[in-house]
């Protein structure tokens, strides 16, 4: 059918106000599904592309088998798909430089890339740097010292006056083991010999931060920053141990839920004003570009938020609670960091609770099982399935990674959220599989 003038010209401004855009996510956890299952949904994408991708994101868009770190073959992929805009998922590349590589090559510095470049990803790469800039800029954060292998004699005096707990924290990206929290003073004497001297973490441990310990429930808040204006994402809370009731090892997180009921409004007025705002400003001053995420973690203590971390990224479980709550279009936000008009564009929150319950490996966080077949998702009754540690072999879906699925659920109040979850997680099998019963139930 011929269209009519009338109607060529209306699509013509539609699209034109629509921009579609080709978008490229790097990254293959359940981060990553989360926020391609959230792009996928605005009118304002038209391709989507996921590098490399797991066996759920390709029901969003494209997989592309390439390394988050193979700058060159992004580069090739950004090319011939005329990519407009690349969200990165993982700190790695950012920490290596991806945003700064991009703005270096001539085929590539007009393709936006949310995340920061190298320097404000030290935030998150190098936690002496991060807590310099905190102190610089006033912001709450645990006293601290910094020691390396020539200072070892002054860093074991040191712990001798620190008090009990005291944490030590690898300077560098450590894959999330960097960060020790000793009982006693021969454990953390010996740990920073270890880190310091027979460089447990290898690089990340040639510098160890001694810091504080800082008694409190934690909470995640995310900025997004276009460099000058900001907007609080909705919070959330993670639940970093293996075991129920917080036992046994960390690992990459257990579960997430938002809101969290402290968080409230003065709360969060709180959090804007004394951290924030001058972590904004702070970069600013610096001289720090920045367009991409600001991941605070934050220690609540006696209603009062100090700052435990930095990340350049968003945070994994957090993630998928976060995009079930966001109601605006989130392609408008990224599109607003990426052209500095952030303050023009709508975010809302939805005033529902999400949860997100992750399933796991056997034997994750150590050496766990791989290759399981996944069976059971299509009886998940209220839940989004979010892929992780996925893949596909022929017919099947298979465990690759110790975090295997996220199962976020949206709900108008927190139990039911927390139930609808585990109930959906339980209607999930493959061998060897475990997930925690108590998300988010210490917050009831
Ligand atoms: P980080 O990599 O700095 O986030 O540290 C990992 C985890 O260690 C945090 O999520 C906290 O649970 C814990 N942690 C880090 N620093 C402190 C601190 N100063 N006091 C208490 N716990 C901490």
């Amino acid at each position: 059918m011929l269209k009519s003038p009338d109607s060529i010209i209306k699509l013509t401004v539609q699209k034109n106000y629509l921009c579609p855009m080709n978008i490229l996510i790097l990254g293959s956890g359940g981060r990553e599904s989360a926020f391609a299952w959230k792009i996928a949904q605005s009118p304002k994408c038209q391709k989507l592309f996921i590098a490399p991708g797991n066996a759920g994101t390709h029901q969003y868009g494209t997989n592309i088998n390439i390394k988050v770190t193979d700058f060159e073959g992004i580069k090739q992929l950004v090319v011939n798909e005329a990519i407009n805009l690349v969200l990165v998922g993982p700190e790695e590349p950012l920490v290596k430089g991806i945003h700064d590589f991009f703005l270096a090559d001539e085929q590539l510095k007009n393709v936006p890339v949310v995340g920061p470049e190298a320097l404000g990803a030290q935030l998150e790469g190098s936690k002496d740097f991060s807590k310099q800039f905190m102190l610089r800029h006033g912001v709450p954060t645990a006293a601290y010292r910094t020691f390396t292998k020539d200072t070892l004699q002054e860093g074991l005096t040191y712990l001798a006056t620190a008090g009990l707990p005291v944490v030590l924290k690898a300077d560098g990206l450590a894959a999330g083991k960097g960060v020790l929290i000793c009982t006693s003073l021969e454990e953390a004497q010996s740990e920073l010999t270890q880190m310091l001297a027979e460089a447990k973490f290898g690089d990340a441990s040639s510098s160890v931060v001694i810091e504080q310990f800082l008694q409190g429930i934690e909470l995640s808040v995310f900025v997004m920053t276009d460099g000058t204006n900001y907007k609080i994402l909705p919070e959330a809370k993670d639940y970093k141990r293996i075991g129920e009731g917080d036992t046994g090892l960390n690992t990459g997180g257990m579960g997430s839920i938002s809101p969290v009921p402290f968080a409230d409004a003065a709360y969060m007025k709180k959090v804007e004003e004394l951290v924030i705002i001058p972590t904004v400003e702070g970069l600013k001053k610096d001289d720090i570009p920045y367009k991409g995420f600001i991941f605070i973690g934050l220690m609540n203590k006696d209603g009062e938020p100090w700052v435990i971390e930095y990340n350049c990224r968003m945070g994994d479980p957090e993630t998928e609670s976060v995009m079930r709550r966001i109601e605006t279009d989130f392609v408008d936000l990224l599109q607003g960091v990426a052209e500095g008009n952030l303050n023009e564009r709508e975010l809302t929150i939805s005033p529902k609770t999400a949860a997100t319950v992750v399933m796991v490996a056997g034997g994750y966080p150590g050496e766990y099982l791989k290759n399981k077949v996944i069976t059971g998702t299509e009886n998940v009754r209220d839940s989004i399935v979010f892929h992780a540690g996925t893949s596909t072999q022929g017919e099947d879906v298979i465990t690759t990674g110790g975090r295997v699925l996220a199962i976020t659920t949206l709900q108008n109040d927190m139990f039911t959220a927390l139930q609808q979850a585990t109930a959906d997680a339980s209607r999930i099998y493959y061998d060897g599989m475990y997930f925690r019963k108590d998300i988010g139930f210490d917050l009831l």
